[in-house]
C-alpha cells in the first residue's frame, strides 16, 4: 500500500476550499484554516472490555461515514494491530511508520510533518488509516516520563484535523494511558457493548473514567452513545440486557436506535481483508452500519440545530 499522503490531502484541501471559495486563486486566510479545522470531528470508540466490536465497529463505521461522502481517518490506538490487520494491513510489524513513531516524534519534539509525508497514512477503501503494531505498547511506557502526558495523541492528530471530516480512533482494551490519550484528544466517545451481563456490568467503571477525563482535562468530551454489537434477537437474553440497559441509561445516556445483529459474515471481514460493505454488502451488518453511520451524523445536526427564541428565522 502507498501512502499519497502529500498530494491526496493537497487535493483534498482544494477541493474544499473550491466548494468554500468560488474565487479558487484567492489564498487560504486564517479564518478559512480554522472553519475547515472546526469540521472535524474526532470520535474514541472505547470499552476496557475486549471482544465487544470496538474494531469491527471503527472500521465499518469509518467505510459507511466514507460512503456518505465523508473524509475519514481511523487510527489504530492499540497494539495487537486488530484494526490496522482488518484493513488488509497483514504484517503491521513490517511498517516503517505507525501510530508509534508520530507519538514519539510529538515527545520528543521532532517535525511531525517531516514524518507525515513519509507515507505515514495507508488507504483501505473509503478511508484513510494511521496504522499500529507491537511497538505502541512501548510508548504507553514512555507516556509515564512524558510532559503533558495524557494529551500527546491530542496534539499528534491536530495537524490531520483540517483535513478530515471524522476521525475515528480504536482504543484498546483497557483505561490505560493510551486510552486516556484517545479520551483527551477525542470530541465523542461510542461505546459498543455486547448485550452479555458482564459487559453490561464493566460500563459502569469506563463511564467513571469518561467522567473523570471530563471533569479534569477535556470539559467538551460527549457519549454519543452506547451501541449494542453482536446481537442475537432470537435469544430472550440479549432482548433482556438489551431493554434493562436502555431503561438504565434513561435520558442521560442515548443508546443508539439501531442494534448490531450477530453476523458469521462480519467475522470473515479481518481475514477477508474487506469490510463489511465489500464483504457482504446489502446483509444484515452492513445495513446496520449504514444505519449507524446516519445516527452518528444525525447527532451532529441535532447539536447544531438551536432554539430560536424571539422570532429569529
Ligand atoms: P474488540 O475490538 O472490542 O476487541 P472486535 O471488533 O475485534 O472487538 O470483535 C471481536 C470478535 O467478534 C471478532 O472476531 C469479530 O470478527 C467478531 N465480531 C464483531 N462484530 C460481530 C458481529 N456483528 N457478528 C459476529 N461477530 C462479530
Ligand atoms: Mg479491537
Amino acid at each position: 500500500m502507498q501512502s499519497k499522503y502529500c498530494g491526496l490531502h493537497a487535493m483534498k484541501v482544494k477541493t474544499r476550499l473550491t466548494k468554500l471559495d468560488p474565487y479558487p486563486s484567492r489564498q487560504i486566510n486564517v479564518k478559512e484554516e480554522n472553519a475547515l479545522e472546526d469540521k472535524c470531528k474526532v470520535i474514541a470508540v472505547a470499552n476496557q472490555k475486549g471482544g465487544v466490536g470496538k474494531t469491527t465497529t471503527a472500521v465499518n463505521l469509518g467505510v459507511a461515514l466514507g460512503h456518505m461522502g465523508k473524509n475519514v481517518l481511523l487510527i489504530d490506538a492499540d497494539p495487537q494491530g486488530s484494526l490496522t490487520r482488518s484493513c488488509a494491513i497483514y504484517d503491521p510489524d513490517e511498517l516503517e511508520i505507525t501510530l508509534s513513531e508520530l507519538m514519539a516524534s510529538e515527545m520528543t519534539g521532532e517535525d511531525k510533518e517531516y514524518i507525515l509525508n513519509k507515507n505515514a497514512i495507508k488507504h483501505f477503501e473509503t478511508i484513510d488509516l494511521i496504522p499500529s503494531n507491537i511497538s505502541l505498547s512501548g510508548t504507553e511506557t514512555a507516556l509515564f516520563n512524558c510532559m503533558s502526558r495524557e494529551s500527546v495523541l491530542k496534539r499528534t492528530i491536530e495537524p490531520l484535523r483540517k483535513h478530515y471530516d471524522v476521525i475515528l480512533i480504536d482504543c484498546m482494551p483497557s483505561l490505560g494511558m493510551m486510552t486516556i490519550n484517545a479520551l483527551v484528544a477525542a470530541d465523542s466517545v461510542i461505546i459498543p457493548c455486547e448485550p452479555s451481563f458482564l459487559s453490561v456490568k464493566g460500563l459502569d467503571l469506563l463511564l467513571h473514567s469518561i467522567s473523570r477525563v471530563k471533569r479534569q482535562i477535556n470539559p467538551k468530551l460527549k457519549i454519543d452513545g452506547v451501541l449494542m454489537t453482536m446481537v442475537d434477537s432470537r435469544t430472550n437474553n440479549a432482548r433482556d440486557i438489551t431493554a434493562a440497559l436502555r431503561n438504565a441509561m434513561g435520558i442521560n445516556i442515548n443508546v443508539f436506535n439501531i442494534e448490531i445483529p450477530r453476523s458469521v459474515r462480519a467475522t470473515e471481514c479481518p481475514n477477508a481483508g474487506e469490510s463489511i460493505f465489500v464483504h457482504d454488502p446489502g446483509g444484515k451488518v452492513a445495513t446496520a452500519y449504514a444505519q449507524l453511520a446516519k445516527e452518528v451524523t444525525g447527532l451532529e445536526r441535532k447539536a447544531q440545530v438551536r432554539p430560536r427564541p424571539y422570532g429569529i428565522r
